[in-house]
């Protein structure tokens, strides 16, 4: 299908400045759209139903799943996540831009369904500059960012799989990069 190369994948560890990029991106090119996920957890305050997630009982995310709503799912401390197919054929159908920020997992359930997605990993600049922004946080203990560490680097292993990697040495270059690079897919 060739409004698969409307479908972008976003993945990254924790501290690269996923989320910061993604959502610089979308500011700057309002076109762009970023596909909101179903989930059974409950909102944390602040969080809005529909913008930051869209919260469902377990019963209907379980429905979603029976009826190949889904486009991909995982379960994450007890409860789902996941990709609402429906959203994604609609954006891509009327050939806007979708930024799917998911995991490893995530992205190979959804190459599965779009082959032709493109796929992008945000990588930090050094793992002195990941360690340096996730102690940055200030909320975390010395024990618990050294898991996350641990874990962005076995996430970085999988960088090599995804079709473009971009380092986010500086957020505004990295937009510009990014979205140079989902033009060039479009042409
Ligand atoms: P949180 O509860 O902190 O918002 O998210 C918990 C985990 O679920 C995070 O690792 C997040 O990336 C993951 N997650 C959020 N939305 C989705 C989704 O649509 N699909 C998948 N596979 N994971 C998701």
């Amino acid at each position: 299908m060739n409004e698969e190369k409307y479908l972008i994948c976003i993945s990254g560890p924790s501290g690269a400045g996923k989320g910061t990029v993604v959502k610089a991106l979308l500011e700057k090119h309002p076109e762009i759209t970023i596909s909101v996920s179903a989930t059974t957890r409950q909102p944390r305050p602040g969080e809005v139903d529909h913008v930051h997630y869209h919260f469902i009982t377990r019963e209907a995310f379980e429905d979603n799943i029976q009826n190949q709503r889904m486009l991909e799912y995982n379960q994450y401390c007890g409860n789902y996540y996941g990709t609402l197919r429906p959203e994604v054929e609609k954006s891509i159908l009327n050939h806007q831009v979708m930024i799917l920020e998911i995991d490893v997992n995530g992205v190979e359930n959804v190459k599965k369904v779009y082959p032709g997605a493109l796929t992008v990993f945000i990588l930090p600049p050094s793992m002195e500059e990941l360690e340096r922004r996730l102690s940055g946080r200030g909320t975390e203990t010395q024990q618990v960012i050294s898991q996350r560490l641990a874990r962005a680097k076995e996430e970085m292993a999988l960088a090599d799989a995804y079709d473009v990697q971009i380092v986010n040495r500086d957020v505004d270059a990295c937009v510009d990069e990014l979205y140079s690079i989902i033009q060039e897919r479009l042409k």
